[in-house]
């Protein structure tokens, strides 16, 4: 016993230090892993932390973590609210992150404008600064232009004949960089009634509309002609215009044939040159009137040239897209149309294209490129 005892009281402290010892280890260790967990944790932080620290909402980083796109975010530090916005709505594409992240607000409209000028051959840089220094109506024209050399040109040629507090959003661009007739190519009818012809886009020589009707003399000049639905159109709109104001007004020119343009313009260019001819006639193949959808307005008693001046005009601003018809060559427009304000050249589209066009505020040839083309 004694000797058990001996053995006992010796061997009971030693097991009492072994199990400090082991509960020591245990705990150091314990507060190591967490230490180390939390020091992990701190400076190496999860894709959430990440996102919620650069701005997003844990509605958006949900969406950013299915869409797995957190790691473009995070790497590039992309966050506006826009861009938020956008991705919540869960209608974005990343390709417009250029665009979320200049604007305010991005709407369909800017997508597919940005679209276009991509395919136009505008680059990503060129769009970063068109976007940043111009308003949506101040950059559609460059659908209709040939690729301008240098955007920076383009956007100081816009900021220097801005119109501030107009509602039409009229600005008069010098466009010296511009030249008519340059690039060209056939036009090719999407719909009879939407057939775009400009500047660009040109008709066969041998085009002739296959269902002209003659207009009756108590709407046009004699042997006048128009398509069929555009005659119609015509009659309806000039019957309103008296009955709502007792005026009248009547077409002094309609469908134009290509040898007749030819006299035309030939007629033009001998007595002014052809610059001058070209900015109030067409070239044979790019005169609208061609297309058997146009008409050249005359209020009954004036002359063509006043219509600008008539009651008639007033009405047909306010009225004559309820008819189908747009004012196709409007004020402060000439460098998008290359033609000068013509009050009295219509042109037919049907009700609802022309209700479409006369509210969005563009030209006809900037609507064409952004909706049509
Ligand atoms: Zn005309």
């Amino acid at each position: 016993m004694t000797y058990g005892n001996v053995k006992l009281n010796g061997n009971q402290p030693k097991r009492k230090r072994r199990k400090l010892r082991k509960s020591f280890v245990i705990s150091a260790s314990l507060f190591l892993i967490t230490f180390t967990l939390l020091l992990v944790f701190l400076f190496f932080p999860t894709t959430a932390r990440k996102l919620k620290k650069i701005g997003y909402s844990p509605e958006a980083i949900e969406i950013i973590k299915q869409d797995k796109i957190a790691n473009t975010l995070i790497d590039g530090n992309y966050f506006s609210e826009n861009l938020q916005s956008a991705i919540l709505s869960k209608n974005y594409d990343l390709k417009y992150l250029d665009l979320y992240l200049i604007q305010d607000k991005t709407t369909e409209d800017d997508t597919l404008l940005y679209d276009k000028l991509i395919a136009k051959g505008y680059s990503t840089n060129e769009l970063i600064l068109l976007y940043s220094s111009l308003t949506f109506k101040e950059m559609t024209p460059l659908l209709v232009f040939d690729k301008v050399k240098t955007v920076d040109f383009y956007i100081n040629d816009v900021s220097d004949h801005r119109i501030t507090n107009n509602a039409q959003n009229f600005f008069e661009l010098s466009g010296s960089y511009i030249e008519y007739y340059k690039e060209t190519e056939v036009s090719v009818s999407i719909d009879r009634n939407a057939l775009m012809v400009n500047k660009h886009y040109y008709i066969d020589e041998n085009f002739i509309p296959n269902d002209l009707v003659t207009l009756s003399i108590q709407y046009a000049a004699s042997d006048r002609q128009l398509q069929r639905e555009a005659a119609d159109a015509l009659q309806t709109m000039c019957d309103a215009l008296q009955s709502e104001t007792g005026l009248r007004m009547y077409a002094s020119s309609a469908y134009r044939s290509y040898q007749s343009q030819v006299e035309i313009y030939n007629g033009y260019v001998a007595t002014k040159g052809q610059e001058a001819a070209d900015l109030v006639a067409a070239r044979p193949g790019f005169s609208e009137h061609q297309t058997g959808l146009t008409v050249d307005m005359t209020p009954v008693g004036s002359s063509m040239g006043e219509f600008g001046d008539s009651e008639q005009f007033k009405w047909m601003l306010e009225n004559s897209y309820k008819y189908g018809w747009i004012l196709r060559y409007p004020e402060g427009k000439t460098t998008i149309t290359g033609y000068d304000f013509e009050a009295w050249h219509y042109r037919y589209l049907g009700v609802d294209l022309a209700t479409k066009v006369h509210n969005s505020g563009l030209t006809y040839d900037e609507y064409y490129e952004l909706y049509l083309k």
